[in-house]
């Protein structure tokens, strides 16, 4: 077994929660059951990713009304849509809840007053020694320092500020990766905007000591990593999570079968295009143009 050659946050942060969650997920990339969650959070992203590409005149609710209904039609023809199976009576329901986190973004900040330098933005490169990627939400600029600020929309409720900063993880990934790239303009902040039922905001000033603390993360849960693969060892760690885990029913902490779901389980099929097409340089996509440019 060998360590992917390249890591995203989500994949550095499932280790850290559970090891073998982790190889089931990413090394034997066994299919997980269809989260309405994940769903929810992938349609407001896309309804938020298409009123930040307009004008900021024009990012109002009633426009985000008009984007959000023609994009639902679309939505529920989708694949992923289609497996969750949701009765139909159901929908109207949560149909209604894709729309109230809409609501809540607009009355968490009015994102007609935010500088969006970029969104949807494919970063790459090395956190601590080790290859990252992923997609940044949104690069917005902060009108008081003129920096970047990472900025991640979460379609759950807010955490309780224990737990905070730890769901931080991946924007503090971003800010890297952001930094490598563009070093003209500081990359200041990192933020959360949570949209579910308990709304907020969650922001951090990027400080030298915070990235270093991030990066020291990274090399050593990717050391575990590689450990973990020389020896075939992947500890379970149970806890508050195992609930929304897909592998519970095979997990041996909770008596399940691993053997049998490591011989028969269904293998994903990647729907992501290969990185390489999808991949272009943040410089390229900024439509804001870093200082001094
Ligand atoms: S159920 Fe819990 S312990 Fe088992 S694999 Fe999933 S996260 Fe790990």
């Amino acid at each position: 077994m060998q360590v992917p050659a390249t890591l995203s946050p989500s994949s550095i942060s499932l280790f850290r929660t559970c090891p073998l969650a982790w190889r089931l997920d990413y090394i034997e990339r066994l299919e997980r059951t269809p989260s309405l969650d994940a769903n929810i959070g992938t349609f407001v992203h896309a309804g938020a990713e298409a009123l930040c590409e307009l004008p900021p005149a024009r990012r109002t609710i009633d426009e985000a009304r008009a984007v959000a209904t023609a994009a639902w039609a679309t939505h529920i023809e989708d694949e992923e849509w289609q497996s969750l199976e949701i009765a139909a009576d159901r929908v109207p329901q949560v149909k209604w809840r894709a729309w109230r986190a809409v609501q809540r973004w607009f009355e968490l900040e009015d994102p007609g007053a935010v500088t969006v330098a970029g969104c949807e933005l494919w970063v790459h490169g090395a956190v601590g020694g080790v290859a990252m990627r992923g997609i940044v939400d949104r690069l917005d600029i902060d009108e008081v320092t003129g920096g970047f600020v990472v900025t991640d929309c979460k379609s759950g409720k807010m955490p309780m500020s224990a737990y905070q900063d730890e769901r931080l993880f991946g924007v503090w990934v971003y800010a890297h990766l952001v930094a490598e790239e563009h070093t003209s303009r500081p990359v200041t902040k990192v933020r959360h905007l949570y949209l579910g039922e308990r709304p907020g905001e969650v922001i951090r000033d990027v400080t030298p000591e915070a990235l270093a603390t991030t990066a020291e993360v990274v090399t050593s849960t990717h050391r575990e990593m590689v450990r973990a693969c020389a020896s075939g060892e992947f500890e379970t760690r149970k806890g508050v999570l195992c609930d929304w885990c897909s592998f519970k029913p095979s997990c041996p902490a909770f008596g399940g079968d691993l053997v049998a779901l490591l011989t028969h389980g269904t293998r994903r099929v990647e729907r992501r295009k290969p990185v390489d097409e999808n991949q272009q340089t943040l410089a390229g996509e900024l439509a804001i143009a870093p200082v001094g440019r």
